[in-house]
């Protein structure tokens, strides 16, 4: 490991070019390969929102030593130093430990956070075990990062530095990928964001897409995805769900989001019926929630998609509107001379629902929809309703997984843009279907 130091806070000028930051992970499981380092991902494009560079990234093993030779590099050579793992309860967990010493301070112990780690096992009406209450040990002079999510609260500690005048700043986090990022939006992005000139803060919108691809969606929005526009657009693609992430900073809340409208509208307008929701939203909570608004019901029978349609819809039911989606039949084949449509249909009889929702390879009618023609995946997808048959024929490309979860959403989302028509030609502008 290089052990360049770059020059202190106080030599140079703190703008958000010349403040580098130093992403680090904690735990074997990291170092062994057990487990793929996603916070380490997650975090430097963060920071990249936020205009920090990361200079380096670092994983270290669940041991003090290696712990403190790592911190004290990364105390000079960079000014940000996020940190995630090794906050829990148990003997191998040591980042406070490592901070402390690197420090040079005694570990205090926090009422405040003792309370709330014992409240939190109360709730759940378990004694809290000994070991629990070192997560309420924090090193002197720290200041606390609350985690509403878990026990495990972050520290933010300012390391002195041995070469230069300054300090560095330490974020800890959690490893726990659900509770770090829950952590940084409420906290550490907007004290980060604090230590940039022109302080303010920051707020992130997310507009969720469906039905055309990322590269397909950059291009029918107007100059958005550019680098060091304000607000910045971001644009990510998962499983063929494509988010665009608005990232506004204004003086205040209210500020950015005056921001962030202008901008949301855009987008909307350029994209028509491609946006199923925001933020969390998955298709299947639109699917629900179209359901819904028109006071339908929901049955399903898959051929060849592993059940994954009744699965997220099933879980989309437990986190959203109840008594819409009546179930799922699952068949390994189609009887011979069924059609996709027919299943349909008799899905829709025995079930009760007001519609039923059919997917099923097209050729030939036998084979699942891992098997493929030609290298592309025919499916066959029908939703029977009161008005007759929505039907769809895909093309799906893409490998294995992706290929399974695109065809399981398209359709679902076949669900929403049947009941919820779109406003003008229901198309995107310059779109084709
Ligand atoms: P820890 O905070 O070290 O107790 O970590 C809690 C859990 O979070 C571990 O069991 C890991 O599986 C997971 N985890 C820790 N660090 C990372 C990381 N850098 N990337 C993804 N997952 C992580
Ligand atoms: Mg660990």
């Amino acid at each position: 490991m290089a052990t360049s130091s770059g020059p202190s806070v106080g030599e140079r000028a703190t703008t958000a070019e010349t403040l580098r930051a130093e992403v680090v992970s904690i735990g074997d499981e990291l170092t062994t390969g057990q487990r793929l380092d996603t916070n380490s991902q997650w975090i430097s494009r963060e920071l990249g929102v936020l205009g920090v560079p990361v200079a380096f990234h670092t994983t270290i093993t669940d041991s003090l030593d290696d712990g403190i030779a790592a911190f004290r590099i990364a105390a000079e050579r960079a000014e940000i130093i996020v940190v995630t793992g090794g906050l829990g309860p148990t003997a191998d967990d040591l980042t406070r430990d490592v901070l402390a010493r690197v420090a040079g301070v005694p570990l205090d112990l926090s009422a405040a956070a003792l309370a709330d780690v014992e409240a939190r096992f109360a709730r759940r009406a378990v004694p809290c075990p000994e070991s629990n209450r070192r997560q309420a040990l924090f090193p002197r002079g720290s200041r606390i990062i609350a985690n509403p999510e878990g026990t495990a609260p972050g520290i933010d500690l300012d390391l002195p530095r041995t070469s230069s005048a300054g300090n560095a700043r330490v974020f800890a986090l959690p490893g726990v990928p659900g509770e770090m990022r829950t952590m940084w939006q409420a906290t550490v992005g907007p004290a980060i964001l604090a230590m940039l000139p022109g302080a303010g803060t920051i707020r992130f919108r997310r507009i969720k897409c469906f039905g055309a691809g990322e590269s397909a969606i950059e291009a029918m929005l107007p100059d958005l995805v550019r680098r060091g526009r304000e607000p910045l657009v971001g644009i990510t693609a998962h499983e063929a769900t494509i988010t665009l992430r608005i990232a506004a900073r204004g003086r205040d809340l209210a500020a950015c989001e005056a921001a962030i409208a202008p901008t949301e509208a855009v987008i909307r307008e350029c994209l028509g019926g491609i946006v199923y929701g925001t933020e969390d939203d998955e298709v299947e909570d639109a699917a629900l929630a179209a359901l819904a608004t028109a006071g339908a019901t929901l049955a399903t029978v898959e051929v060849g998609s592993l059940g994954q349609i009744a699965g997220l819809l099933a879980a989309a039911a437990a986190r959203g509107p109840e008594g819409r989606f009546r179930g799922g039949v699952v068949l390994p084949a189609i009887a011979a001379g069924i059609t996709v449509t027919e299943l349909a249909r008799q899905r829709r009889a025995d079930s009760g629902a007001t519609h039923a929702l059919a997917i099923g390879p097209i050729v030939p009618v036998a084979e699942a929809i891992g098997e493929s023609v030609g290298g592309v995946t025919m499916v066959e997808i029908v939703l029977a309703g009161p008005d007759g048959i929505t039907r769809r024929e895909h093309r799906l490309g893409g490998a294995g997984t992706v290929r399974l979860a695109r065809a399981s959403k398209t359709a679902i989302d076949l669900v929403r843009t049947t009941l919820v028509p779109p406003a003008g030609d229901g198309l995107p502008r310059g779109a084709t279907r």
